[in-house]
């Protein structure tokens, strides 16, 4: 079975709690310690196999291979990736179920990554994510006041868009907004810009 990690917690001695996003959902997996595991390490995509046992109500990590990312040596991508994989478990660790999407949309990031900038690659695929639970908004409707802005709005937590009376952060022209609402694609915005849209993803998904 193939996962992404998502979260991993230290408890007895080197022993890890790791929970791994498959296709359909997230799994919370027991691990002991031991000399002959290979590495693990948040973001990673691993085969493994679940050993379930009546004894125990959380399932064994076992026969770990990591399924190295070419890229994941590369400081800056793997230091992007971790920050956005650790809001991502944040935004799905009370969901047990889960559609495919939210591991496609990891996968494909990750080949992105390759050759890409980090910060592009999963500001898109954020956009992506907000598309799909239904949470991107192009009414230029302030989310504070309800007053629609007509030339710029400024863009705050979740990509939401509030009035430049409401509330200061970083300001974007409407037209720009919509161009990257609908295109999800950070082409026509400089790395400025794309620091500023990374800074607002961080507070969180
Ligand atoms: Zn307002």
């Amino acid at each position: 079975m193939q996962g992404i990690i998502l979260n991993i917690v230290k408890v007895k001695e080197e022993d890890l709690i790791v929970t791994v996003l498959t296709k359909k959902r997230l799994k919370t997996l027991y691990r002991f310690y031991g000399s002959r595991h290979s590495s693990i390490n948040l973001g990673y995509m691993i085969d493994f196999v679940p050993i379930y046992s009546a004894k125990s109500s959380i399932a064994m990590l076992r026969e770990v291979v990591q399924l190295g990312f070419s890229w994941q040596l590369i400081h800056d991508k793997l230091y992007d990736w971790q920050e956005f994989i650790k809001l991502l478990y944040k935004h799905l660790k009370d969901v047990n179920e889960l559609d495919s999407f939210y591991f496609e949309l990891l996968n494909e990031s990750s080949k992105k990554l390759k050759v890409q900038n980090p910060k592009r690659v999963l500001i898109e695929s954020y956009l992506k994510l907000l598309e799909y639970e239904g949470r991107l908004h192009l009414d230029f409707k302030c989310f504070i006041c309800g007053e629609e802005s007509f030339e710029s709005s400024v863009l705050k937590r979740s990509y939401l868009l509030s009035c430049k009376e409401c509330l200061r952060g970083f300001c974007l022209e409407n037209d720009k907004i919509k161009e990257l609402f609908e295109s999800k694609s950070t082409l026509l915005f400089s790395d400025s810009e794309v620091d500023m849209l990374w800074e607002v993803l961080l507070e969180g998904l």
